[in-house]
């Protein structure tokens, strides 16, 4: 998984147990495939489901997510 392949991540809001609202993480592959559940970039495990609109646009991107990739 070091190879251009890891490049491909998708993005899906998670809500959060602790916090209010939830964040942005990271996944590796081309797209959610329905999982109910997946290790994100940052590397927690974490529940998935599906988003609603709201979640899009009020959870933040989850910082380690982002540097992570920008660091590939
Ligand atoms: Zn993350």
């Amino acid at each position: 998984m070091r190879t251009e392949q890891a490049q491909r991540h998708f993005w899906l809001p998670v809500p959060n147990e602790k916090v209010p609202g939830g964040v942005r993480h990271a996944f590796p592959g081309p797209r959610w495939d329905g999982l109910p559940s997946a290790d994100s970039v940052c590397g927690k495990h974490v529940a998935l489901a599906q988003p609603s609109e709201v979640d899009w646009i009020y959870f933040p991107t989850c910082a380690e997510c982002n540097s992570r990739l920008k660091s590939r």
